[in-house]
């Protein structure tokens, strides 16, 4: 018998000031496409913007339905356009931001484990560690790589 034991590493900012102007940017975006959530049922509003490597950024919002499994993730709307749209280009970061208008936390915007897989296939995809921005009111945690947030994850590998 083995234990392993496994690390996960990210950076907690103290808000955007200290951030790349990029990472501001897609906090930007996240947050005005936050706005834009359709969230009757769960009156949380979610938003995601992603950058491609040819500099392009596509934003989403939480979809919702009276069919509650049929609604999609801001994160998923945001991924799935971009691939649709610009097929091949190397998806490198995301960023998360959230309004909860029930909520008394500040905490910041995690990611399902859903939108988690799908990010991780497109880090695969692009070849390079995603660069992923969780948003707060009052702080911004900056990960690194889907390792962190997906470990032991299952693989299009695992199909064969
Ligand atoms: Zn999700």
């Amino acid at each position: 018998m083995n234990e392993i034991t496994l690390q996960i590493k990210y950076t907690e900012y103290n808000g955007t000031d200290q951030l790349p102007f990029d990472d501001k940017m897609l906090i930007m975006k996240a947050r005005d496409a936050a706005k834009k959530a359709y969230a009757p049922y769960s009156g949380f509003r979610v938003g995601a913007s992603v950058l491609l490597e040819n500099g392009i950024i596509i934003t989403g919002s939480n979809q919702e339905n009276a069919a509650y499994p049929s609604g999609i993730c801001a994160e998923r709307t945001a991924l799935f356009y971009a691939s649709s749209q610009y097929p091949k280009v190397p998806i490198i970061a995301i960023a998360v931001s959230t309004i909860n208008i029930s909520a008394t936390s500040s905490d910041i915007a995690k990611p399902c484990g859903a939108c988690r897989q799908v990010m991780a296939e497109y880090e695969d995809l692009s070849g390079k560690p995603l660069r992923i921005i969780l948003d707060s009111t009052d702080k911004v945690v900056i990960v690194i790589g889907m390792d962190s947030l997906l470990p032991l994850r299952f693989k299009k590998e695992d199909l064969k």
